[in-house]
Parts: C-alpha cells; sequence; structure tokens
C-alpha cells in the first residue's frame, strides 16, 4: 500500500518516520501508540495512523477498523497496567473540535475518582425543543 503523507510539515508523520523522539508503547505495521507529551494523567496515549490522514472522514474504513481493534486493546492493557477508575476515548476532527494535530489520532486517556476535571464537563450542553431534536433525527436518519 503506498502511504499518504503529509503535505505540510506534520509532527506525528515525523514521529512515525523516528525524526522527532517519542515514547512508544506499540508498533506494527499500520499503527502508533505514544505518550502524549502532555498527558491529562500519566498514561495518556495517542494512537495514530503510520500514513497521514487527517480526520475520520478521510480515512479508508479498514484502516479505521485497525485502530479501534488497537484503541481495544490498549485499553484492556491500561486497565490492567494502571487500574484507572475511568477512561476517556477522544478523538477529534478539525481545528473547531479542537483538533490541534491534523493527523488523526486517538486519545486514550487513563482518569482517576480523585481528578479535580471531568473532560465532559467541560463541554456547554445546549438546551434543544423537542421540535429541534426531531429536526436534527430526521436528518441524521435520512
Ligand atoms: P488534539 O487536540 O486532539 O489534536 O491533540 C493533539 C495532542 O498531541 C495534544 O494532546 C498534544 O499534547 C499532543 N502532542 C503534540 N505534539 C506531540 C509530540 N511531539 N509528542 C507527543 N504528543 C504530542
Ligand atoms: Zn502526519
Amino acid at each position: 500500500m503506498v502511504k499518504p503523507t503529509a503535505k505540510e510539515p506534520c509532527v506525528f508523520c515525523k514521529i512515525v518516520a523516528g525524526e522527532v523522539p517519542s515514547y512508544k508503547v506499540y508498533e506494527d505495521d499500520e499503527v502508533l501508540a505514544f505518550l502524549d507529551v502532555n498527558p491529562v494523567n500519566p498514561g495518556h496515549l495517542l494512537v495514530v495512523p503510520k500514513a497521514h490522514y487527517k480526520t475520520i472522514t478521510d480515512m479508508p474504513k479498514d484502516l479505521y477498523e485497525e485502530i479501534a481493534e488497537k484503541v481495544w486493546e490498549l485499553s484492556l492493557k491500561m486497565q490492567k497496567a494502571l487500574d484507572p477508575d475511568g477512561m476517556n476515548i477522544v478523538q477529534n476532527n478539525n481545528e473547531h473540535a479542537g483538533q490541534l494535530v491534523p493527523h488523526y489520532h486517538v486519545h486514550v486517556i487513563p482518569r482517576y475518582s480523585g481528578d479535580s476535571d471531568r473532560y465532559i464537563e467541560e463541554w456547554k450542553t445546549k438546551d434543544l425543543s423537542k421540535e429541534e431534536m426531531k429536526e436534527v433525527q430526521a436528518k441524521l436518519q435520512s
């Protein structure tokens, strides 16, 4: 398979190529997992395809499935190794969704009962009317 590479310099492509150091945790032909340099907690992992794709909608389905399987395996490993009270599995697509590095990556974040922040509580939720709920439901169903 010919692997897409980034048009712009991409830090995760450089990690894959070994040009930027990282704390690798898992590696195979398609997938790499390494520690986030700004961890929410120790063990905060990033799981990336070695090929450069920016978002979920850019990626081929089989590669997405490959990553999902590795995220599942690594979450089991994390549960065993670190015994967290919970885990966040987070994946941001595009800048407006908080994506800082434009190379697809899944965060696997161990969380503990004493953590002062709760990732999801930083989201501002919206009060939608029944009509608005039904309208968006219909759009997503069609
Ligand atoms: P996101 O906001 O989902 O794009 O998250 C990007 C993540 O990549 C952030 O949590 C950064 O701390 C992390 N990051 C950026 N550069 C590196 C690097 N060289 N090695 C490991 N993690 C990195
Ligand atoms: Zn890249």
